[in-house]
């Protein structure tokens, strides 16, 4: 339960600025590890874009889409098995576009299958792709972006970068011209065994996480912007929120990294070198998204997990930005998804700029959502014919939403481009006691990305503990 703000202690070992999914992890482990930690929230829930909301009965999951079998792993590891225990596999993921229709369980066998008989791409090619994507990892070498891997192992064959690229492309914001191992290392995590969910919901899942952090002895305020990280003598000395000073040996921002050293630190505690290399950093994109929900009684029939659609001709990462973008995902929520709660939603996600959005008036700003529910809706009536007549309700979100609710430059979905990852990691270097955690360099972000990276910065926070206190 959170505490409030008046009963909230003068020092603490460490605070952590935000609860994404990385800011709780880093929270808990540190807890674990028996430190005073205090978690800090803007917003009046936990979990920042792993959230949920309610109307008129129903629960709409904001980025519960999809995430790799490694959060099997991560969570029995760092969290515990009742969060192990509720994720399960999409089986269905359904890919209609004018290039090419199927659907698959999204694994490295049904993959190989597709790409043999459906693309008749030779075994020895697709083995050698999946040889080359496994091997990448974090040391690579970062010149070959990924649309030169696809070209080295199926030159010209659009159809198939498609089928490689479009469903990363939602999953981490990342596009053909980024480096290739921003690609593979996530491709490869999907192909090892498919797309997961978590059974319950994401209010679920935040409730277990926040029961475990209660376990553990975090102390928690939401409604808590900070505002300020208070810089002394090359050293965190705490945080301003709500005109209170609180002091800590260390600070884990879990706020975006641009936001964390342009808005919240005072930049005189950098060096030139590190503001430089921080100002070449670029946010990746945003979304928008559409939530429909289905009058109680009606039935869906089963059209998929995930179902990745376009009318495009090809697949282009422009295209997919664009405003008024032919490419969308739908999740189906099927009463499966939340046991005991018999009622179905769907949301259509679309990659987007948040410029895009940034400028429009009251006026504009409504047209723009209400055609972008109308262009969604037509979607999905391809799929399920009369589909208007069983919605009950319907809304949307677009990248003001997204920076209104989390901060986050530019209302970025993914976090930033492969170069926030060394900035982010280098952070403790110019300040002693300053981390960053959460989604940075396409890799460390999307649930698995946030929880595992929020593993590996409590490990260094704990070491920088350790040896303050001798
Ligand atoms: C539309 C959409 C769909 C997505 N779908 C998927 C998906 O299907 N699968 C997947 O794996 N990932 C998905 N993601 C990405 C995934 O949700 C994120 O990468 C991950 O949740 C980010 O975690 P984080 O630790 O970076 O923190 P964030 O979730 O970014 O949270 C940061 C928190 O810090 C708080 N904060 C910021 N500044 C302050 C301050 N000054 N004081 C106090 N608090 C502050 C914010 O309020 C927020 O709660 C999706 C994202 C979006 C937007």
């Amino acid at each position: 339960m959170p505490v409030p703000f008046a009963q909230l202690g003068d020092a603490y070992d460490v605070i952590v600025i935000g609860s994404g999914l990385g800011g709780l992890t880093s929270a808990n482990r540190l807890a674990y590890c028996g430190h005073k930690v205090l978690l800090l929230e803007y917003h009046h829930k936990l979990g920042g874009l792993a959230t949920w909301f309610k109307r008129r009965g129903h629960i709409f999951d904001v980025s519960l889409h999809g995430f790799p079998y490694g959060m099997v792993k991560t969570c029995k590891k760092y969290w515990n098995k009742a969060i192990m225990d509720s994720i399960v596999q999409l089986k269905k993921i359904v890919f209609d576009n004018p290039q090419f229709s199927l659907a698959t369980t999204f694994d490295k066998q049904d993959f190989t299958s597709i790409l043999h008989k459906k693309f008749h791409i030779p075994q020895a090619t697709i083995e050698k792709f999946f040889g080359t994507v496994t091997a990448m990892n974090f040391y690579d070498d970062q010149s070959m972006t990924t649309r030169e891997l696809f070209e080295q192992f199926f030159p010209g064959r659009t159809d198939v970068h498609r089928l490689l690229m479009e469903p990363i492309t939602y999953a981490n914001g990342s596009t053909l011209d980024d480096p290739a191992i921003t690609y593979g290392i996530v491709f490869s995590n999907f192909m090892n065994r498919g797309v997961f969910t978590f059974e319950g919901g994401t209010d679920k899942l935040i409730g277990l996480m926040s029961d475990e952090l209660e376990k553990n002895g975090v102390t928690i305020c939401t409604r808590s912007k900070v505002d300020r990280i208070i810089v002394e003598k090359g050293r965190v000395r705490g945080v301003e929120v709500n005109g209170r000073t609180i002091e800590a040996k260390a600070v884990v921002s879990n706020s975006g990294i641009t936001n964390t050293i342009d808005n919240l630190t005072d930049k005189r505690a950098f060096s030139e070198v590190f503001l430089e290399k921080a100002a070449a950093i670029r946010v990746n994109n945003s979304s928008c998204q559409v939530y429909i929900g289905i009058k109680e009684q009606e039935y869906i029939p089963d059209i998929g997990d995930l179902l990745f659609t376009s009318t495009a001709p090809d697949f282009d990462s422009q295209e997919l930005l664009d405003l008024r973008t032919r490419s969308k995902t739908f999740s189906l929520y099927y009463p499966k998804t939340r046991p005991g709660h018999n009622r179905y939603t769907i949301v259509a996600s679309m990659n987007s700029r948040f410029e895009d959005w940034s400028h429009l008036n009251v006026e504009q700003y409504q047209q723009e959502k209400d055609s972008m529910i109308s262009r969604t809706i037509i979607d999905l009536d391809r799929y399920l014919p009369g589909i208007q007549t069983q919605i009950d309700w319907v809304e949307a979100a677009t990248p003001r939403t997204f920076n209104h609710y989390t901060l986050h430059t530019c209302g970025t979905s993914f976090g930033t481009k492969f170069e926030g990852l060394d900035v982010s990691r280098s952070i403790f270097k110019e300040v002693g006691g300053l981390f960053h955690v959460g989604s940075v360099g396409i890799i460390m972000s999307g649930w698995l990305g946030a929880i595992n990276y929020g593993v590996i910065v409590s490990n260094d926070v704990d070491g920088y503990l350790r040896t303050l206190n001798g």
